[in-house]
Order: structure tokens, then sequence, then C-alpha cells
């Protein structure tokens, strides 16, 4: 159904890393003449990049900062080469769900796209979804297009599978389009879906009304997760409440997602590890302080290199996460080209609040395993809103499921950071506001910095 130079990827490390390497020998050509970011940036410093032509010669070159990237997306973009135009047709644009004030876009011209589609079919292959899939896209329509909503549509197609879009997410303009939450419910029902795609709270939000209101989804085997870490108390509970509404067993699939992938990196089976589903497209580094590789296994900062890209081209790009890498073929599926073997967190998410150093990925992550909280959010302000140099003040704003206690939390929460917090009860639709965004806004940091 598709054809690869790299077949499955049950290839031995040598053949896929003489293929990256012939791919990537292409691409710094076409760098070196038309990107206009590295074009400049590598003259600057006197590097003749398109002499690059191993994976080992790669670590020659200096690292890329998102912060480039998002200071100028346009000149990140190649420009056509004489005779290929085809190639460099904008297909579509997504823009990076971070955290910062303004979406980064990232384009995908035409060439790109088929490129996506088959790092699509390759994901779904590895996680064990196929042409026999029923799937509920679930993720959010957002006001700046995501690949999240739009890959899971193309990946049904690539696949020949069948696919419904949930279409949440919030209206705007004079066009009411998107489906309340019980009308999703209903919709995911009718469908009978095998797969459900999207945000891991999200889903589970569906998982328990489709519970509570005594209904099913007999054949549901699948849920299909990225956006958000899912945790082991995050997993135990999708399972159950998958499992009570289904006749079969239901496998978790968590993803590592990336707007500069337009795919996610996939694990096989649980605790094997994300695979990198199109080594032709991308070579993944761990890195250290200085841009050097870690040894195999030793934990590294992530970093991406577009091996065959016509649009956004990023080289040694730092994706902020912590991770440790292995390019041995999986001892599960038999495949290479690069497994995150652990996912150690997000860099550089800490603040200080009263004057204490507070590492915010710690409190989310007690936030995130307790099973008794359905969502929450952190608001870090000032206690006056008209006295910017009042002391700071820590919210926690939760929507509680029937176990919960307010006071539980505040007590396990100043334990793990030493921060006593304010916690407030709140709705949903109160925490999911800015639909801008993929997932729910889980950290605000309202103090003014003027
Ligand atoms: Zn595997």
């Amino acid at each position: 159904m598709y054809n690869s130079p790299l077949g499955d990827l049950r290839r031995s490390i040598d053949e896929i890393t003489s293929y990256q390497e012939l791919a990537l020998s292409k691409m710094v050509k076409l760098i070196a003449q038309n990107h206009p970011h590295y074009s400049k940036k590598f003259r600057e410093l006197g590097i003749e990049i398109s002499d690059i032509s191993t994976l080992a010669a790669l670590e020659s070159l200096p690292i890329t900062e998102k912060s480039e990237l998002v200071l100028n997306p346009d000149n990140f973009r190649l420009k056509p080469a004489a005779g290929a135009e085809d190639e460099y047709v904008i297909w579509d644009i997504v823009y990076s769900a971070g955290t910062s004030s303004s979406p980064t876009p990232i384009y995908q011209t035409s060439y790109d796209f088929r490129g996506i589609l088959l790092a699509q079919i390759r994901m779904a292959e590895i996680r064990g979804m196929d042409n026999r899939s029923r799937i509920m896209n679930l993720y959010p329509i957002t006001t700046h297009p995501h690949g999240a909503w739009l890959r899971a549509n193309n990946a049904a197609a690539a696949l020949g599978a069948s696919i419904t879009a949930g279409m949440s997410g919030r209206d705007f303009g004079s066009f009411e389009l998107t489906r309340k939450s019980a009308e999703i419910v209903n919709l995911t029902v009718d469908t009978n879906p095998t797969v459900l795609w999207g945000v891991p709270s999200y889903i589970r939000e569906v998982l328990s009304k489709v519970a509570s209101s005594g209904k099913k989804l007999p054949e549901l085997n699948m849920i299909a997760v990225s956006g958000e870490p899912c945790t082991s108390a995050m997993r135990k509970s999708l399972t159950e409440l998958a499992e009570s509404v289904s006749n079969t067993a239901v496998k978790v699939s968590d993803s590592l997602g990336a707007s500069e992938l337009q795919c996610g990196l996939v694990e096989c089976e649980f605790g094997s590890g994300f695979h990198n589903p199109a080594p032709e497209l991308f070579f993944l580094e761990a890195l250290d302080q200085n841009g050097r590789r870690v040894a195999e296994g030793e934990i590294g900062s992530l970093a991406i290199t577009h091996l065959d890209r016509r649009g956004t081209v990023l080289l040694r790009y730092l994706l902020g996460d912590k991770v440790q890498i292995t390019y041995k073929n999986c001892e599960d599926c038999g495949r290479g080209g690069g497994r995150i073997v652990a996912h150690k967190g997000r860099e550089g998410r800490f603040t200080k609040i009263r004057g204490n150093l507070v590492n915010l990925d710690e409190l989310l992550r007690v936030l995130a395993e307790n099973t008794s909280i359905l969502e929450f959010q952190i608001e870090i302000h000032k206690q006056s809103k008209t006295d910017s140099l009042s002391l700071d003040e820590l919210t926690i704003r939760i929507v509680p499921g029937p176990s919960c206690n307010t006071s539980d939390i505040a007590d396990q929460v100043s334990k793990a950071i030493k921060i006593k917090p304010v916690v407030v009860v709140v709705s949903r639709e109160e925490i999911w506001v800015n639909e801008n965004s993929l997932k729910a806004t889980r950290i605000i940091d309202s103090r003014d910095y003027s």
C-alpha cells in the first residue's frame, strides 16, 4: 500500500544510517542554496554546510533554538529550487501550540504532505491501527490550525480507515459548527469506534460520560493519545474506563508529537519506547549543553533534523524535551530508526513564588496523577490585583471528581513544592477557554513583570 526504501523499518542500523546520510547530503545542498536563515548563518560562521554528508559530521553544526524560529519563521522556509517548483507549493500551515503568545507557523509543501502521510501510515502500523479501524477524532477545532486534528483525518485517508471528527472547540464569527459535549458523546456511541484519538484528559471526560450514561463502545480497542503527558495514573484510569464500556481489551497508545514533525513518535508496546516512524524524514539526537551527542542511553536534550523537507526545514532543532535515545532495533518489534526510551520531562519550567524556586513540572505531575481531579489549572498571581507589590499567590483551579477533597489537594501540593496553594473549584469551561490551543492552559503567570 506504500513504498519506501526503508520498508517497515525492520532494517539494520547501518542500512538506516546509510539511507539517512544519503538524504542528509541532498538536504544540506538544498539548504546551502535556498534556506534564508541557515545559508546566512553558516556563511557568517564560515561553515561549508554542503560538505556535510554523514550523521557524525552533522554534530559539527550549531544547534537551533526555538527562539530563532519564533523570531522569523518565514526565514526557515526553503525557496523553490528551479525545475522542481511543484514540490514547493504550500499545502498547509500549522501553528505550534506552545506556551508563547504568538503561535509559530510551520509550512508544509505538497512534497512534505506526502512525507507526512508516510509517517502517519507508519505510526498506525507501529501502534496497531489499520484499514479496519474506525477512528473517533476527539481533538478540538482550534482557531490556529493544529497538526493534531488535521493529521488524524489525514492518517485515516492514507490508511483507508474510516474516521469521525467530534468537532469540539469554540465557535467564532457567524459559523456555529462545533458540537456540544452531549452531542459528541452521542456521536461517539453511534459510530461504534475502535479507536478514540485525542488529548488524554479530554478522552477521559468523554469516556466518563459514556460510562455514566450506561452506554457502550463495544468494539473499542485502542485509545491513541498525545498533547499531554499520559501519566501512569492517567493510563490506568483510561484503561479502566474504556474496558468498562468495551467488550474487548483496550490498549492505551501514547505518542510524543511535535508541530515541527507533523507526526508523533509512538510505542509498539507499552514501555517499548517512542519510535521514530519516519527515519527517512527525521534524525533524532540527544545533546549535552554544548550541543554534542550524549552517549547512547544517557539523558540529553532532544534535537530533530529534517532530512527530506521543502517547507519549514530545521537542523539540530531543540524541541525542549529531556530524553534518552537508542538507535538499536526495538526488542519488541524489531524496528530501527531511533527510539526515545525514556522521556524525562520538559526543560526549564521553574519559577519563583514568594522567593522560592518552584519546579512547575513537579507541580503539574502531582496534579495530573491525582485521579480525584478531572481537570486543573495553576495560576500564579499577586494577592492584590491592584498592588503589584503584594505577595505572590498560587491558586489551583480544579474540576473535582466524585471522590475529591480540596483540602487534601492543598496538603499534597504544599508537601510537594513547599508552597501552600489556594484551591478553587471551577467548571471545565472556565479552564478550556483558550481555543487557540489544542490543550487546556495549565499554567498562567499573571504577575506584572513590567
Ligand atoms: Zn517496537
